[in-house]
Order: structure tokens, then sequence, then C-alpha cells
């Protein structure tokens, strides 16, 4: 089924305002909420969209891509809407948001997730971000580059897996082995019996005996890796690349988490970059524009001979077709513009002085 569009779910406009998007998740959070009756799919439907709409680097990468870009989708783990959340905490009732998560999506989706982690202990490694600045030449042209990521590998002193050599596993005291604790409570929404994952053993039921003493016990050490990135032609500003299994190490054996390099192009002093198209302004003399003539004018890939018609004004804007940037989402390239700029001279010789004198009397 085709996703909603996001403004239309949260009911506002496509220009709305922070403040407005924040509303309206309010209301909405409060109109879906469980005690009334709500609706999980509803609920999770306006988390979604606010969690994209509130942040303005993914409502950019919305509106300009849509639900699915080329690099770039917005995937969601159900317990990650993190700014969903700290919007419930602004307006007073964050503790509810576990709560309301319990309701909907179950005890079963919070045991389930316990048990399973109880079982293997594994858990995923985080997900990084990679803010990298590049010139404009490089994002047309597409580069590669090498990086430095600062991230958390795998200990090999213990193999990740935490614990000093001959060193076992005992039982969580705070829990007694079970991973979670279990309690009724009263909140501004309503009555939950909560289950939370113990926090002591992580919900593993255990506790390392020994931890290893190079990584503490935490299986995954500090580490700047060099990684070799490929940057595709036609990225802006905003541009977010994944980087499948190079995020964070997971911890027991999980997986990898994934490293995001988002994109900052740096402006150009002579390109101006217009979506997939380049302008750029070119000063001729007053002779060439009048006489007509060929000229040379930069590009992203070289120095190109423009011919300028006698009798070309100022401002007049000429198209070299397919020299501007590639089209990320697909084939062909932008065009460049060259905008005539006419120069004057300041200064003149008397030669210059006494020719323009007789052209000037001449145009009389
Ligand atoms: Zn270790
Ligand atoms: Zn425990």
């Amino acid at each position: 089924m085709a996703k909603k569009d996001y403004y239309t779910v949260l009911g506002v406009a496509r220009n709305a305002s922070q403040e407005e998007i924040k509303k309206a998740f309010r209301q909405l959070a409060k109109k879906y909420h469980p005690d009334k009756g709500g609706d999980a799919e509803k609920f999770k439907e306006i988390a979604e969209a606010y969690e994209v709409l509130s942040d303005p680097e993914k409502r950019a990468q919305y509106d300009h891509f849509g639900h699915v870009g080329p690099e770039q989708r917005f995937d969601f783990d159900l317990r990650d809407f993190r700014r969903a959340r700290e919007a419930f905490e602004e307006f007073g009732f964050g503790s509810a948001w576990e709560d309301i998560f319990d309701a909907f999506f179950g005890e079963g989706l919070r045991t389930r997730q316990t048990r399973e982690r109880r079982r293997s202990r594994a858990q995923r490694g985080e997900d990084l971000e990679y803010r990298l600045r590049i010139n404009l030449e490089d994002a047309a042209l597409g580069t590669q580059m090498k990086l430095t990521v600062p991230r958390q590998a795998l200990c090999t002193e213990c193999d990740g897996k935490g614990m000093a050599p001959g060193s076992g596993r005992v039982r969580c005291e705070v829990c007694g082995g079970r991973g979670e604790l279990q309690y009724r409570q009263q909140t501004l929404l309503g009555s939950f019996v909560n289950i939370r994952t113990c926090e002591r053993c992580r919900g593993t039921g255990e506790l390392i005996e020994r931890p290893c003493p190079r990584c503490h016990g935490t299986g995954r050490v500090k580490t700047e890796s060099q990684l070799s990135v490929k940057i595709p032609p036609g990225v802006e500003t905003g541009s977010r690349l994944r980087l499948a299994g190079e995020g964070n190490a997971g911890t027991e054996g999980g997986p990898p988490g994934d490293l995001y390099i988002v994109v900052e192009v740096r402006p150009h002093p002579i390109f101006q970059r217009r979506g997939d198209d380049i302008y750029v302004e070119l000063p001729i003399r007053f002779t060439q524009a009048a006489l007509g003539a060929k000229v040379k004018v930069p590009t992203l890939n070289g120095e190109e001979t423009l011919e300028i018609p006698a009798g070309t004004q100022a401002g007049e804007t000429f198209r070299l077709r397919g020299k501007g940037i590639p089209r990320l989402q697909g084939w062909g390239k932008g065009d460049q513009y060259v905008v005539v700029k006419i120069e004057v001279p300041k200064s003149l010789s008397k030669q210059a002085q006494e020719l323009l004198r007789q052209l000037d009397e001449e145009l009389q």
C-alpha cells in the first residue's frame, strides 16, 4: 500500500512552521491515544510523520525525494521515535510514552524483545552519522574520498565477548536472572502494567564475572577507522549516503550498525548551483558585446568556447546544454547558464579615449 503523504497525515500545509507541526502532532497524539480507543496503525503513522517533518534535514529530503529516495529511506524501528518522544516529554507527559507504546504494541512486543535479547544477548551496533564537506566540483563529478571515522569496533582482546580469559557469567542479582522487572504504574493517561528491561544486565539476566580489561566488558573499543568512500556525481547539501555495516560494532555477536554520510557542499567562488543547473557570470568588454566575440567560459569540466552575437546586452543569458550537474535521480545532466556582464573600463589610454570620442560622435 502506498504511504500517505506526511503533511496530509498531520493535516498541515506544506509550508507549515515547526511550531504548527508540533501542535498538530500533539493534538493527534492525544486524539489517537489508547485510552480514547485510539488506533495503533494511525498512531504509528502520525508519530512517523512527525519524526520526519520535525527534523528540518529529514523534512527537506522528504520534500525533495518523497517517501523513498535513491540513497535514503526512512526506516523506523517502532521503538525509536526519538523526536516524537521528546515532544511528549515537552508536553509534560514524557513517561507516558513508554506506556502508550506498551498499550499499543503490547507487552507482547516488549516481552518478546526481552526474551529474544535474553536468548541471544546480541545487539545491533548504533548507526553513525558523518558530516562531510566537499567542494562543488566533487559534488558534481563524483569522487572517491578517504575518511577517518571514529567508531566502536569489536574488541580483539576478548573477541567482542567482554569477558576476561577464563571468566564466565553469573546470574543478575537485580532481576534474579529474569532480565525484566514488572510493575503497575499510575500515570496521567491511565494505569498500565509496565514491564521494564532490567538495566543492570540490560535484559540478559546475566552479568559477566570478570570483565575484559581492555574493553571493560563492553566488547567494543573506540577506534578511528579509515574508509574509502565513493561519492556519486550529483549529490547536494543534505544528501545522505548509507554505508551498510560501517557503523558501530554490535555487541555479543550482533550485527554492526550503518554509517550515514551527510553531505554539505561548500559555496563555490564562481559557480552558483540551482538544482542541477549551474550559473556563472561572464564579464566581457562592451566592444565584444557590440561587435560579437568568441569567449572562453569556465565550466565544471574545463573551459568552453561561447560565441556571443553582435549586439549582446548586459544580463543576457546563454545556455550551455548538458554542462550542468548529473542528475542523481536518473539520466542526463543539468545545463550551465552564462549571464553576460558588460565591463566598462575604469581608466583609458589617450588613444582609447580619442577612439571612443570618435565612436561616440559616429553613434549620435
Ligand atoms: Zn574486550
Ligand atoms: Zn538483571
